[in-house]
């Protein structure tokens, strides 16, 4: 659906992303893993074609990604940035159809879509008349994933979407989204810094480090087989915080 083919990405002098090549499975979920820095984002941005690859090709449907079809593309995607990015002047019903309206698609397929999206991510539908000021964390992120829905994208693009939320609400999220996720059967690429996060969702897990993929495979194939040292080294950081252990 989606594919990087030596994609790179330097920001002035600064390379952030090395050639990279990859092409998530079709209803599947891939989870970007690494530390703060290592490039998950930008390489999230480059395949919405919200930065331009320095070299290589970004291909949707088989087809490259250019300045003419990028827009068209956007609209068969669903993204979440990294904080959600709800607009604050909308409510949340219009931050949800936005995208929609602009579109022209019919009302009351609008409002039967959001009914559907609002059981999908439990939320009841009153709450939608609420400013993003106004919910919570983890309310702010179902309406974030309601927006990136409401197309019915064909990909989805999730970047760190938990992350912001205390460890009981994030927790409860990972259930629900992985139960969203196995029901749509769309290919989802989610990023994160946690290991457990990564193992929970990922079909597949890619470790990055410094703008490279380190490497590929199940948690135990990073426990059994590392590629490289920062592998197990990585792993072991998350694995057990021994200040606690020693408790
Ligand atoms: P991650 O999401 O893994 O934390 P990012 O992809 O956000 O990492 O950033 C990777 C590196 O690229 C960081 O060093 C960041 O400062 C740099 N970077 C990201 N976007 C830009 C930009 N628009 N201009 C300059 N540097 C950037
Ligand atoms: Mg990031």
């Amino acid at each position: 659906m989606i594919a990087l083919e030596n994609v790179s990405k330097a920001f002035g002098a600064r390379a952030v992303l090395a050639p990279t090549t990859l092409a998530p499975a079709q209803g599947r979920t891939i989870v970007l893993l690494g530390p703060s820095g290592c490039g998950k984002s930008t390489l999230l941005r480059l395949m919405v074609g919200l930065v331009s690859p320095d070299s290589g090709r970004v291909l949707f449907d088989g087809q490259e990604v250019t300045p003419a079809n990028v827009e068209q593309m956007r609209h068969r995607i669903g993204y979440v940035i990294q904080e959600g990015g709800l607009f604050p002047h909308l409510d949340s019903a219009g931050n949800v159809t936005l995208l929609a309206g602009y579109l022209g698609r019919d009302r009351a397929w609008m409002e039967a879509r959001v009914s559907e999206l609002c059981a999908l991510v439990r939320i009841p539908r009153e709450l939608l008349q609420r400013y993003p000021r106004e919910l919570s964390g983890g309310e702010r992120q179902r309406v974030a994933l309601m927006r990136a829905l409401m197309l019915d994208p064909e990909v989805l693009l999730l970047d760190e979407p938990l992350a912001a939320l205390d460890a009981i609400t994030r927790r409860q999220l990972q259930g629900e989204l992985k139960e969203v996720f196995a029901r749509l059967a769309k290919t989802v690429v989610l990023v994160t810094h946690d290991l457990h996060e990564a193992a929970w969702f990922g079909d597949e897990i890619a470790l990055m480090r410094s703008g490279s993929i380190v490497q590929r495979g199940s948690l135990s194939d990073l426990l059994a087989r590392p590629a490289d040292p920062f592998v197990t080294e990585f792993v072991r950081a998350q694995r057990a915080d021994p200040r606690l252990a020693a408790a």
